[in-house]
């Protein structure tokens, strides 16, 4: 389904010379002549003002386990009601999702903020993940269906990368209980040249959301991007610098999209997991089939949540409402149960 144009609602715009517009939601600043549509794709000038042609409408839905998101510290084994839309501002040349993040797929389902909370409901899920391709530049839907989420006490989860400007991420953060984002590089150059992205903005992002609610990091170990030990040392001394307990998801790259160079090796994962962690607590690598990914205790050591693939067990955890501690020392963990 492709309306002819959204509900007059955008926001972080403000009108410049001759009909244009400047969008103020991403460092992108996007400058809109009257007809055109920004980078992302999916905000657009029409008469002089921003328009929303996207707003509500889903390419993806599905109930996922929230370990996929990857969230591996916050309600381990439950489920996530997964939700994307279409467009990103950044482009990836080895995009996972690039059919919906870098074309506009044909077929859409247009959904409400409450229509999308009341089908999060029937799913019975805990959560509602907005994911898939970047959730952010759909800023107002998002923002809408967190707080009808919120009233209706479902959690809110956003899977981002980041790449977003301070005032409308910390409204967004102010209604999320747990984000993954994507730190994909620690080049700013390459954020530039490659990915088409400002890693300070990303950096600033992830300060914000450290403080405001539970957080966890993905990087996409790519081939000259992202796979050399020192950005991945750097990385780990930003998270570091946050938070030790913020875990840290170091994912193996496979061709895709754009990007043919061949899959990340499992054995430079490992190695650059073991650097991470010197510094981190909990460094996870993920996609690599066969490998176990567990919470292990910082203190003795016992295996506190055991996955495998997305069989999840939590007995090594002692829960109370409010918080996690080691079955075995008693030591109080930084995990949401
Ligand atoms: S959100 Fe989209 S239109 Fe706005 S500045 Fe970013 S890429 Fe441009
Ligand atoms: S930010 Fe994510 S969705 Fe956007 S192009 Fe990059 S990998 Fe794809």
């Amino acid at each position: 389904m492709r309306p002819d144009r959204g509900p007059p609602l955008a926001e972080l715009w403000r009108p410049a010379a001759g009909g244009a517009i400047v969008c103020e939601l991403c460092p992108h600043g996007c400058r809109l002549a009257e007809g055109a549509s920004g980078l992302c794709k999916v905000r657009r000038n029409e008469g002089g003002a921003m328009a929303l042609p996207y707003f509500g409408l889903v390419s993806s839905l599905s109930t996922d386990p929230i370990e996929k998101k990857p969230l591996h510290h916050f309600l381990p084994g439950s489920a996530a009601f997964s939700v994307g839309f279409a467009g990103c501002n950044l482009r990836c040349p080895f995009c996972q999702n690039w059919s919906i993040s870098q074309e506009l797929p044909p077929r859409l389902e247009a959904f409400s903020p409450e229509s999308l909370v009341k089908a999060a409901l029937r799913s019975g899920a805990p959560s509602i993940a907005y994911t898939y391709s970047e959730p952010c530049v759909h800023f107002e839907f998002v923002r809408n269906a967190m707080t009808a989420a919120r009233r209706a006490g479902l959690k809110n989860v956003l899977v981002t990368n980041g790449c977003l400007s301070p005032t409308p991420a910390r409204e967004l953060l102010a209604l999320t209980d747990a984000a993954n984002v994507d730190l994909k590089s620690w080049s700013a150059d390459a954020y530039e040249k490659v990915l088409g992205g400002d890693r300070d903005a990303v950096l600033e992002f992830i300060r914000i959301a450290s403080s405001i609610c539970h957080l966890e990091l993905t990087t996409l170990v790519v081939p000259g991007i992202s796979d050399d030990e020192a950005g991945i040392l750097s990385i780990a001394s930003f998270i570091a610098g946050l938070s030790p307990d913020i875990p840290l998801h170091l994912s193996a790259y496979r061709p895709e999209w754009k990007f043919r160079s061949p899959p990340t090796d499992p054995a430079l994962l490992a190695s650059l997991a073991a650097a991470a962690g010197a510094q981190l607590r909990y460094v996870f690598v993920g996609n690599v089939p066969g490998r176990s990914s567990d919470t292990l205790c910082p203190d003795c050591g016992s295996i506190v949540v055991s996955r495998r693939g997305y069989r999840i067990d939590t007995s090594g955890l002692r829960k109370t409402d409010s918080a996690a501690y080691c079955a075995n020392c008693g030591m109080a963990l930084h995990i949401k149960v």
